[in-house]
């Protein structure tokens, strides 16, 4: 287990933030806090970081409790914080010879490291440039860029593609999966459950500073889903297969939308052959199928009956 947040628990004066918060991340994962404005995800990352102290609870790296080692495991991280930090008045290249001393690198080896992470970050063509004229994504990437200079273990970033881009976010996204390709770990906090979906192999949903659902994306949606979607575009539909499909006892609902068929059903039920076989008794040709499944939002939506947007 390369992460161990257990029952962690953080006040501000009176005010409970993280109420017994509790999860495990193991080494290749990229891990999801995902949870509205508030939910505490900040606050978790910051503890982790040893940035911030807590009230209770232990949280453990590589097995190790991080407040008695505190400076060798900052060595294994790399963070991307919510508010950039980077100097204005340096170039790009300059702010990564600073950041990279900090981590303890010298010569030849820094010198490769920052050319390595310019160019994972598409910064090489700016290095000379000072951050002042940088768009917020730009900034973002250099941020970025300085915290994987050392080959972290962990590398941990929070919401990072609020208000850029939608270039740079894309480019954020995929350097995720690329840097979790090249063996980092990564812890992603967002709000945006369609990012957390599309590149995190496990979810941990924060609420009120709580966990309430932990898993993969199937599992958590498996939590709250009986029922499944199945959107059929077919070259001609009728009212007559409709009804026929309605007869179907796992089916609860079948209705025609321009030329689509929608049929919800119990999930595990063999929807799909079922209908399939219907509709090619009946002639009727099937232009393509798709099977919609719920997403982390609906999760969210059953567990806490509000939005994540809310
Ligand atoms: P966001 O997506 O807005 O960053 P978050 O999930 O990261 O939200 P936190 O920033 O961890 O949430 O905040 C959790 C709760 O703790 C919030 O209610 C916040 O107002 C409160 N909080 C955070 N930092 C402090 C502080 N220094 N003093 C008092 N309250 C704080």
């Amino acid at each position: 287990m390369l992460l161990e947040v257990n029952n962690l628990i953080k006040r501000y004066g009176d005010f409970l933030a993280l109420d017994h918060i509790t999860f495990s991340i193991n080494e290749g994962e990229i891990f999801g806090l995902l949870g509205p404005n508030g939910a505490g995800k900040t606050t978790t990352i910051s503890i982790i970081s040893s940035l911030t102290q807590y009230d209770g609870g232990e949280v453990k790296f590589l097995g190790k409790e991080t407040k008695w080692h505190e400076m060798e495991i900052k060595r294994e991280l790399g963070i991307v914080p919510q508010e950039i930090a980077i100097f204005e008045d340096l170039t790009a290249y300059e702010n990564l010879d600073y950041f990279g001393r900090l981590y303890g690198l010298r010569g030849s080896l820094l010198k490769e490291r920052i050319e390595e992470a310019l160019s994972f970050t598409g910064l090489t063509d700016r290095q000379k440039d000072r951050p002042k004229g940088f768009s917020g994504g730009m900034k973002r990437r250099l941020n970025i860029a300085c915290a994987i200079l050392h080959h972290p273990k962990l590398i941990i970033m929070d919401e990072p593609t609020v208000g850029i881009d939608p270039q740079s976010r894309n480019h954020i996204l995929q350097s995720i999966k690329e840097l979790n390709k090249m063996g980092s770990t990564i812890i992603y906090t967002s709000h945006y459950m369609e990012e957390v979906e599309e590149i995190c192999t496990r979810v941990a949903i924060v609420d009120h500073g709580r966990v309430i659902a932990q898993g993969t994306k199937e599992e958590l949606t498996a939590l709250v889903s009986t029922e499944e979607k199945l959107v059929i575009e077919l070259s001609s539909v009728n009212f007559t297969i409709v009804e026929q499909i309605k007869s179907v006892s796992s089916i609860r609902e079948c209705s025609i939308k321009d030329n689509c068929l929608e049929v919800i059903g119990k999930k595990g039920e063999h929807n799909v052959s079922r209908v399939i076989n219907l509709l090619t008794e009946a002639g009727i040709e099937i232009l393509s199928l798709n099977v919609e499944k719920p997403s982390l939002e609906a999760v969210f939506l059953t567990l806490t009956g509000r939005s994540l947007r809310d």
